[in-house]
């Protein structure tokens, strides 16, 4: 840190005239006896303490000169006439006119009284006094002076609070323009000896955490007094505790002013005690000692009062800037934080730059369960493992909740290990524990390609996704084909909100069949998409596009009011239809009051509707459970779809208000191969059967199927072997 330059607040001459040792007290006189009896009546007299300078002219003219000379003189003793009859008046009006000097006291003498001036020339030109020179006797001359100079030196002491007021004003708003601490209290050292015309050497230290601060400031905070500024000479105490630097009358003197929490002057040093409204403390250290006069004490604590208020501003807005870019849980880097200093990185790599995103798998299961505060200890615990695996050339980020990402200059690391390696057990509160991460990667060529920490995260994230699909624990570098496949959905996306509004979707009806009669005996709903340029488009194509955009509960309560109007159009399909409703649709908050309203607006009668509702729906929340015996309550017929497909958990076949249990397609496809798909599918059929459950089995296909499945006792199938889904018109001819 370099010295700073001392920079005067006011660069002009300064005359301290309050300070000086003498007054000075002009005698103007043509008179050269006057100037003698004057000066012999008072000598050896003080004043307030001190003495009297007299200077001399013997003119008017020379007189003016003589003051414009001599700007702190405190009092003129003028004689009116002089080379002409109002000389002295001339003068008198000059020096307020021309030599502004609006302090100086003026006190007129003249030889005959009736020479004595008009009373509205006494008030026009301020004149203090009026005296005949018959009246130079001692004692009047000194009334007459000591008043005057009285006068003067409030006058001057006004103006010099004044002045000095404005300077701790300009002072204090530089250094509210400050933002860090550092820059801040340097400013304070280079404005105090600005101030108090000095150029001293000191130091500046501030606490870490405020005493009485929000709790995030004063929890996880050094107890410490850091030296955030220094002038040269103290240049070494730069960034430590002040307790922890080798012992000088500076640093004594600061620790003495922090503990006793007040101003210290001693040994010639000066220690300003600084506590912020939050009470964050500091302390200025000045060598010298001010020497203040009581003017300059009172702007002090005025400065004071000012510094602590604008260091407070500055630890709230490093504060903030620290939020900016680092996560307070980790103190790693945030988004922000990562791509502000990305450079970093670029400037390290030789050839290539890796962005990995690592999503911890089943975080919200361990918040849920565990708390919060673990959470924290264990994404603190992922800090660390992460920290392990990458200690050279990278930077490590938390970008939100459980996911982290590390940009890396030319990593040697193969996604297998980085796996590996996240996942290695370690010892939290005591315990073994072992995280399953999810993990993005995307890399460039910094030679060929350029670096662009956008894309990266695009790429990185794109390939998260990806790999979170497929199963969780997996490792996916990004390949180019998912920005391709990214756009496409996008397409779709965009193509599919149209297609709600031109009325693109239609319904098509798969009937259920009794198996034993193969009767129709209801019917399901099955969206489609009929797109003007690419043709029929089955619900796989955009059903998962449209859920992942949001977009499902549209979808459903489209396909619902659809199937109201089917019922109501054609009496005729006097069957129940059942209607697919998504998963996320059952976690929508508007999801039944919705359905009521469409109700209302259709006049519809339930009996004839049945909603579809898959498994993993159910899994997630209670509000699910809750909505299911809503429904039930509305008069629904509700039916379990794809059992046995997801998480299968008979509980729920016991717990919820369920009428109907669709037994999933794989394991009819599998029984006539499969003997243990066979006992499976028994068993089932068995539990639905004592918990008085309706079964429908899906994707019945060939008549092998048909033949062993009739050996049990199966009410209703739904597969190709019966019906294929078909729209109205062919329902109408084929299937009532
Ligand atoms: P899902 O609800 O399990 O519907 C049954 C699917 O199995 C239908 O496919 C149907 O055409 C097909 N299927 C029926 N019998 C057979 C068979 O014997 N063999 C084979 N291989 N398949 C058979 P689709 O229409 O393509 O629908 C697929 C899935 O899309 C549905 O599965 C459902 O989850 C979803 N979906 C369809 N329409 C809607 C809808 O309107 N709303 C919602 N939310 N989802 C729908
Ligand atoms: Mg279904
Ligand atoms: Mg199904």
């Amino acid at each position: 840190m370099s010295d700073f330059i001392l920079k005067l607040v006011d660069d002009d001459e300064e005359v301290d005239v309050v300070n000086s040792q003498c007054w000075k007290v002009a005698i103007i006189d043509d008179e050269a006896s006057v100037h003698d009896v004057t000066k012999l009546a008072l000598s050896n007299t003080t004043i307030q303490g001190k003495k009297l300078e007299f200077i001399h002219a013997y003119t008017g003219e020379e007189g003016f000169t003589l003051l414009q000379n001599n700007p702190d003189c405190a009092v003129v003793l003028l004689d009116v006439v002089m080379e002409s009859s109002d000389a002295g008046l001339l003068l008198a009006q000059r020096i307020r006119t021309e030599l502004k000097q609006a302090n100086l006291q003026i006190i007129l003498r003249t030889g005959q009284p009736g020479y004595a001036p008009e009373e509205d020339i006494i008030s026009k030109y301020e004149i203090n006094d009026y005296k005949t020179k018959s009246e130079l006797t001692r004692d009047k001359l000194f009334t007459s002076l000591a008043t005057s100079i009285r006068s003067y030196s409030h006058l001057q002491a006004l103006e010099g609070s004044k002045e000095g007021l404005k300077n701790v004003i300009n002072a204090s708003a530089t250094l509210m323009k400050e933002r860090s601490i550092n820059e801040f209290a340097s400013g304070v050292l280079q404005q105090i000896n600005a101030l108090f015309h000095l150029s001293a050497q000191g130091i500046f230290c501030v606490s870490q955490k405020p005493l009485q601060g929000p709790n995030d400031f004063a929890s996880n905070k050094s107890n410490a007094f850091l030296v955030v500024a220094t002038t040269q000479a103290y240049e070494y105490m730069y960034g430590k505790d002040i307790s922890d630097v080798s012992a000088t009358v500076a640093s004594t003197i600061a620790q003495k002013a922090l503990s006793q929490k007040e101003h210290v002057l001693e040994n010639n040093f000066t220690a300003l005690y600084l506590s912020t409204p939050s009470q964050w403390q500091g302390v200025v250290v000045i060598e010298g000692g001010l020497n203040l006069s009581d003017v300059d004490e009172e702007l002090l604590k005025v400065f004071c009062l000012n510094i602590a208020v604008g260091l407070e501003n500055a630890k709230f807005f490093s504060h903030l800037n620290r939020s900016a870019y680092y996560d307070s849980v980790t103190d790693l880097f945030n988004r922000e934080g990562l791509v502000q200093f990305s450079g970093f990185i670029k400037k390290q790599a030789k050839s290539t730059i890796s962005l990995y995103i690592i999503d911890i798998d089943y975080f919200h299961d361990i918040t849920d369960s565990l708390g919060f505060e673990f959470a924290n200890d264990v994404l603190v615990a992922m800090t660390s493992i992460l920290k392990r695996i990458f200690h050279k050339n990278a930077s490590i980020a938390r970008l939100h909740s459980d996911v982290f990402a590390v940009l890396v200059a030319d990593s040697q690391l193969s996604l297998k290990s980085l796996i590996n390696e996240c996942s290695r057990p370690f010892i939290l509160e005591g315990n073994s524990m072992r995280l399953g991460v999810s993990l993005g990667e995307a890399h460039t060529d910094t030679e060929e390609d350029g670096f662009d920490i956008e894309k990266l995260f695009r790429h990185a994230k794109m390939a998260l996704k990806v790999a979170k699909e497929s199963k969780r624990g997996m490792a996916q570098a990004f390949e180019p084909q998912f920005e391709k496949d990214t756009q496409s959905r996008r397409t779709v996306l965009a193509e599919f909100r149209n297609a709600l509004i031109q009325q693109e979707l239609f319904l098509m009806l798969q009937p259920k069949a009794s198996m034993s009669t193969g009767e129709v005996v209801g019917y399901e709903a099955l969206v489609r998409w009929q797109h003007p340029e690419k043709g029929l488009i089955p619900p796989n194509a955009f059903i998962p596009i449209v859920e992942q955009a949001g977009l499902y509960f549209e979808l459903d309560m489209y396909v619902f009011r659809s199937s109201l109007n089917i019922i109501k159009q054609y009496p005729q399909i006097n069957k129940p239809i059942s209607v697919n409703i998504s998963a996320n649709s059952l976690h929508h908050h508007e999801f039944i009051d919705e359905l009521k309203v469409i109700i209302k607006e259709e006049n519809a009668d339930l009996t004839n509707i049945e909603l579809e509702i898959t498994e993993n729906a159910l899994v997630r929340s209670d509000m699910a459970i809750q909505h299911l015996n809503a429904l039930k309550a509305l008069g629904f017929t509700l039916c379990l779809d794809d059992f046995g497909a997801g998480y299968s958990s008979l509980a729920y076949l016991v717990k919820l208000p369920l009428d109907v249990i669709k037994i999933d397609r794989a394991f009819i496809s599998y029984i006539t191969e499969d003997k243990n798909s066979l006992v499976l599918l028994k068993g089932m059929l068995q539990i639905c059967n004592d918990l008085n459950k309706k079964v429908v089995l899906e994707g019945v296909e060939t008549q092998e199927q048909v033949d062993l499945l009739t050996q049990y006792d199966v009410d209703v199938a739904q597969g190709f072997f019966y019906f294929r889904p078909m729209p109205i018109d062919e329902i109408l001819l084929k299937a009532l």
